[in-house]
Protein backbone atom coordinates (compact mmCIF):
# COMPACT_ATOMS: atom_id res chain seq x y z
CA UNK A 1 0.00 0.00 0.00
CA UNK A 2 1.64 3.49 -1.30
CA UNK A 3 2.85 5.71 2.02
CA UNK A 4 0.32 8.65 2.07
CA UNK A 5 0.75 11.96 4.25
CA UNK A 6 -2.14 14.61 5.59
CA UNK A 7 -0.71 17.21 7.14
CA UNK A 8 -1.87 20.47 7.89
CA UNK A 9 -3.14 21.14 4.51
CA UNK A 10 -6.02 18.99 5.17
CA UNK A 11 -6.63 20.30 8.71
CA UNK A 12 -9.61 21.91 10.61
CA UNK A 13 -10.21 23.86 13.54
CA UNK A 14 -6.03 23.84 14.34
CA UNK A 15 -5.33 27.07 12.19
CA UNK A 16 -6.09 30.30 11.31
CA UNK A 17 -8.68 28.96 8.91
CA UNK A 18 -10.26 26.63 11.44
CA UNK A 19 -13.73 26.51 11.87
CA UNK A 20 -15.11 26.09 8.32
CA UNK A 21 -14.90 21.87 8.56
CA UNK A 22 -16.36 21.58 12.11
CA UNK A 23 -19.55 20.12 12.06
CA UNK A 24 -18.21 17.23 9.28
CA UNK A 25 -17.90 14.25 10.97
CA UNK A 26 -19.83 13.14 14.59
CA UNK A 27 -18.56 13.09 17.81
CA UNK A 28 -17.61 9.29 17.64
CA UNK A 29 -17.73 6.87 20.41
CA UNK A 30 -14.69 6.08 22.42
CA UNK A 31 -14.60 2.36 23.41
CA UNK A 32 -11.73 0.88 25.59
CA UNK A 33 -10.39 -2.32 25.38
CA UNK A 34 -8.36 -3.47 28.32
CA UNK A 35 -5.33 -5.58 27.04
CA UNK A 36 -2.20 -7.31 29.28
CA UNK A 37 -0.26 -4.02 29.75
CA UNK A 38 -2.08 -1.38 27.87
CA UNK A 39 -5.35 -0.27 26.53
CA UNK A 40 -6.19 0.03 22.75
CA UNK A 41 -9.44 2.02 21.87
CA UNK A 42 -12.07 1.77 19.39
CA UNK A 43 -13.07 4.98 17.95
CA UNK A 44 -16.42 4.69 16.56
CA UNK A 45 -17.88 7.40 13.87
CA UNK A 46 -19.64 6.66 10.32
CA UNK A 47 -16.38 4.40 10.66
CA UNK A 48 -13.90 2.74 13.31
CA UNK A 49 -10.27 3.68 13.89
CA UNK A 50 -8.59 1.64 16.02
CA UNK A 51 -6.06 3.45 18.41
CA UNK A 52 -3.19 0.90 19.46
CA UNK A 53 -2.83 -2.66 18.78
CA UNK A 54 -0.92 -3.89 22.80
CA UNK A 55 1.56 -5.71 22.66
CA UNK A 56 2.63 -9.13 20.28
CA UNK A 57 -0.12 -11.54 20.66
CA UNK A 58 -3.35 -9.70 21.78
CA UNK A 59 -4.78 -9.54 17.74
CA UNK A 60 -7.59 -11.98 19.21
CA UNK A 61 -8.09 -9.84 22.46
CA UNK A 62 -8.44 -7.19 20.25
CA UNK A 63 -10.68 -8.57 17.97
CA UNK A 64 -13.13 -9.82 20.52
CA UNK A 65 -12.96 -6.35 21.97
CA UNK A 66 -14.80 -5.35 18.20
CA UNK A 67 -17.48 -7.96 18.77
CA UNK A 68 -17.98 -6.66 22.21
CA UNK A 69 -19.19 -3.47 21.16
CA UNK A 70 -20.61 -4.59 17.79
CA UNK A 71 -17.92 -3.15 15.25
CA UNK A 72 -17.96 -5.43 12.41
CA UNK A 73 -14.37 -5.91 11.40
CA UNK A 74 -15.19 -4.43 8.17
CA UNK A 75 -16.07 -0.67 9.72
CA UNK A 76 -12.38 -0.57 10.66
CA UNK A 77 -10.83 1.90 8.25
CA UNK A 78 -7.47 2.53 10.22
CA UNK A 79 -5.26 1.47 12.93
CA UNK A 80 -3.42 4.50 14.56
CA UNK A 81 -1.08 4.44 16.52
CA UNK A 82 -0.01 7.16 19.81
CA UNK A 83 3.59 5.89 19.28
CA UNK A 84 5.63 3.03 18.55
CA UNK A 85 6.08 1.43 21.83
CA UNK A 86 6.04 -2.32 21.94
CA UNK A 87 2.76 -2.37 24.29
CA UNK A 88 1.16 -0.02 21.58
CA UNK A 89 2.34 -1.56 18.28
CA UNK A 90 3.11 -5.03 19.29
CA UNK A 91 -0.33 -6.76 16.90
CA UNK A 92 -0.13 -4.56 14.13
CA UNK A 93 1.59 -6.70 11.86
CA UNK A 94 -1.29 -9.39 12.88
CA UNK A 95 -4.03 -7.07 13.18
CA UNK A 96 -2.88 -5.42 9.40
CA UNK A 97 -3.35 -8.79 7.79
CA UNK A 98 -6.39 -9.73 9.87
CA UNK A 99 -8.69 -6.40 9.32
CA UNK A 100 -6.85 -5.53 5.83
CA UNK A 101 -6.39 -1.89 7.05
CA UNK A 102 -3.66 0.56 6.80
CA UNK A 103 -1.39 1.38 9.86
CA UNK A 104 -0.80 4.77 10.57
CA UNK A 105 1.91 6.78 13.19
CA UNK A 106 3.85 9.58 13.19
CA UNK A 107 6.55 9.98 10.64
CA UNK A 108 8.83 10.25 13.94
CA UNK A 109 7.78 6.89 15.59
CA UNK A 110 7.87 5.20 12.17
CA UNK A 111 11.28 3.80 12.41
CA UNK A 112 10.55 1.98 15.58
CA UNK A 113 7.57 0.14 13.99
CA UNK A 114 9.88 -0.31 10.81
CA UNK A 115 12.45 -2.21 13.07
CA UNK A 116 10.10 -3.86 15.44
CA UNK A 117 11.77 -1.91 18.61
CA UNK A 118 10.68 0.59 21.00
CA UNK A 119 14.47 1.43 22.15
CA UNK A 120 15.38 3.99 23.70
CA UNK A 121 13.44 3.53 26.58
CA UNK A 122 14.63 6.16 28.46
CA UNK A 123 13.52 6.26 32.52
CA UNK A 124 12.54 8.54 34.38
CA UNK A 125 13.01 7.17 37.92
CA UNK A 126 14.57 4.22 39.73
CA UNK A 127 11.32 2.07 39.44
CA UNK A 128 11.28 2.93 35.75
CA UNK A 129 14.99 1.49 35.60
CA UNK A 130 14.15 -1.91 37.20
CA UNK A 131 11.02 -2.51 35.11
CA UNK A 132 13.26 -1.91 32.06
CA UNK A 133 14.92 -5.27 33.36
CA UNK A 134 11.52 -7.06 32.73
CA UNK A 135 10.54 -5.79 29.64
CA UNK A 136 11.82 -6.84 26.05
CA UNK A 137 11.13 -3.72 23.94
CA UNK A 138 11.14 -5.71 20.22
CA UNK A 139 7.83 -6.56 18.85
CA UNK A 140 6.68 -7.75 15.23
CA UNK A 141 8.27 -5.21 13.13
CA UNK A 142 5.42 -3.86 10.85
CA UNK A 143 6.04 -0.88 8.25
CA UNK A 144 3.37 1.99 8.07
CA UNK A 145 1.11 3.40 5.53
CA UNK A 146 0.24 6.95 6.67
CA UNK A 147 2.44 9.07 7.74
CA UNK A 148 0.33 11.26 10.63
CA UNK A 149 1.59 14.70 11.38
CA UNK A 150 -0.04 17.60 13.67
CA UNK A 151 -3.66 18.67 12.31
CA UNK A 152 -4.05 14.79 10.55
CA UNK A 153 -8.01 14.82 10.62
CA UNK A 154 -10.07 12.03 11.45
CA UNK A 155 -13.13 13.74 9.57
CA UNK A 156 -12.54 11.33 6.10
CA UNK A 157 -14.02 8.52 8.32
CA UNK A 158 -16.77 10.61 9.75
CA UNK A 159 -15.01 11.38 12.88
CA UNK A 160 -14.81 14.98 14.76
CA UNK A 161 -11.44 14.76 15.75
CA UNK A 162 -7.41 15.45 14.41
CA UNK A 163 -4.07 14.55 15.80
CA UNK A 164 -1.86 16.83 17.73
CA UNK A 165 1.68 16.01 17.97
CA UNK A 166 2.51 15.30 21.57
CA UNK A 167 6.29 14.54 21.68
CA UNK A 168 8.68 13.72 24.51
CA UNK A 169 7.41 10.28 25.40
CA UNK A 170 8.66 9.26 22.14
CA UNK A 171 9.45 11.67 19.45
CA UNK A 172 6.84 10.48 16.91
CA UNK A 173 3.63 10.40 19.99
CA UNK A 174 0.67 11.99 19.06
CA UNK A 175 -2.77 12.82 21.09
CA UNK A 176 -6.10 12.51 19.07
CA UNK A 177 -8.66 15.37 20.13
CA UNK A 178 -12.17 15.53 19.58
CA UNK A 179 -14.17 17.95 19.19
CA UNK A 180 -16.13 17.88 22.87
CA UNK A 181 -12.88 17.60 24.85
CA UNK A 182 -12.10 14.30 25.13
CA UNK A 183 -8.62 13.39 24.50
CA UNK A 184 -6.80 10.01 23.61
CA UNK A 185 -3.12 10.53 24.71
CA UNK A 186 -1.45 7.14 24.73
CA UNK A 187 1.97 7.42 27.03
CA UNK A 188 1.94 11.40 27.56
CA UNK A 189 0.91 10.80 31.08
CA UNK A 190 -0.05 7.98 33.41
CA UNK A 191 -3.07 7.45 35.47
CA UNK A 192 -2.63 5.86 38.73
CA UNK A 193 0.45 3.75 40.17
CA UNK A 194 1.88 0.35 38.90
CA UNK A 195 0.23 1.30 35.08
CA UNK A 196 -3.02 2.69 36.13
CA UNK A 197 -3.64 -0.42 38.55
CA UNK A 198 -4.30 1.74 41.45
CA UNK A 199 -5.62 5.33 41.74
CA UNK A 200 -6.08 5.20 37.80
CA UNK A 201 -7.56 8.98 38.02
CA UNK A 202 -4.44 10.07 39.24
CA UNK A 203 -2.08 11.96 36.74
CA UNK A 204 1.57 11.33 36.86
CA UNK A 205 4.20 11.21 34.50
CA UNK A 206 4.93 7.94 32.88
CA UNK A 207 8.00 5.39 33.72
CA UNK A 208 9.62 6.59 30.32
CA UNK A 209 10.38 9.95 28.96
CA UNK A 210 12.60 10.72 25.95
CA UNK A 211 12.62 14.00 26.17
CA UNK A 212 11.39 15.31 29.62
CA UNK A 213 11.00 19.45 28.73
CA UNK A 214 9.29 18.08 25.45
CA UNK A 215 6.85 16.19 27.33
CA UNK A 216 6.24 18.20 29.88
CA UNK A 217 5.20 20.89 26.68
CA UNK A 218 3.32 18.08 24.80
CA UNK A 219 0.93 17.96 28.48
CA UNK A 220 0.17 22.01 27.98
CA UNK A 221 -0.39 21.84 24.68
CA UNK A 222 -2.98 19.36 25.09
CA UNK A 223 -4.30 21.34 28.17
CA UNK A 224 -4.05 24.66 25.85
CA UNK A 225 -5.85 23.23 22.78
CA UNK A 226 -8.84 22.27 24.63
CA UNK A 227 -8.42 18.64 25.91
CA UNK A 228 -11.11 17.82 28.99
CA UNK A 229 -11.05 13.99 29.42
CA UNK A 230 -7.82 12.52 29.08
CA UNK A 231 -7.65 8.76 28.05
CA UNK A 232 -4.42 6.95 28.40
CA UNK A 233 -2.28 4.01 27.04
CA UNK A 234 -2.18 2.93 31.11
CA UNK A 235 -4.45 4.38 33.97
CA UNK A 236 -6.94 6.97 33.64
CA UNK A 237 -9.02 8.76 31.86
CA UNK A 238 -7.80 11.93 33.47
CA UNK A 239 -9.61 15.01 34.12
CA UNK A 240 -8.11 18.66 32.83
CA UNK A 241 -7.92 20.26 36.15
CA UNK A 242 -6.48 17.85 38.20
CA UNK A 243 -3.83 17.17 35.10
CA UNK A 244 -3.16 20.97 35.54
CA UNK A 245 -2.79 20.99 39.37
CA UNK A 246 -0.30 18.14 38.76
CA UNK A 247 1.69 19.59 36.48
CA UNK A 248 1.55 23.46 36.58
CA UNK A 249 4.90 24.16 38.90
CA UNK A 250 6.46 21.98 35.88
CA UNK A 251 5.32 24.26 33.16
CA UNK A 252 7.21 27.02 34.67
CA UNK A 253 10.43 28.07 32.52
CA UNK A 254 9.42 25.58 29.51
ZN1 LIG B 1 5.08 4.12 25.39
ZN1 LIG C 1 2.59 2.21 26.96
Amino acid sequence: MPSRRQGRSKADGSGACGGSARGWGVLAAIYPIRLKMSMAYIVLGERAVLVDTGCAGEEERILSGLRRFNVAPERVALVLHTHGHMDHAGSTRALKQRLRVPAAVHPADAGKMRIGNSAPLVPLRLSSRILSLFLDPRFPPVAPDVMVEEGYSLREFGIAATAVHTPGHTPGSISILFDDGRAIAGDLMMGGIWGGAYRRFDPGYHYYAEDLTELRRSIRKLLERGAKTIYLGHGGPLEAARVRERFEADFSGI
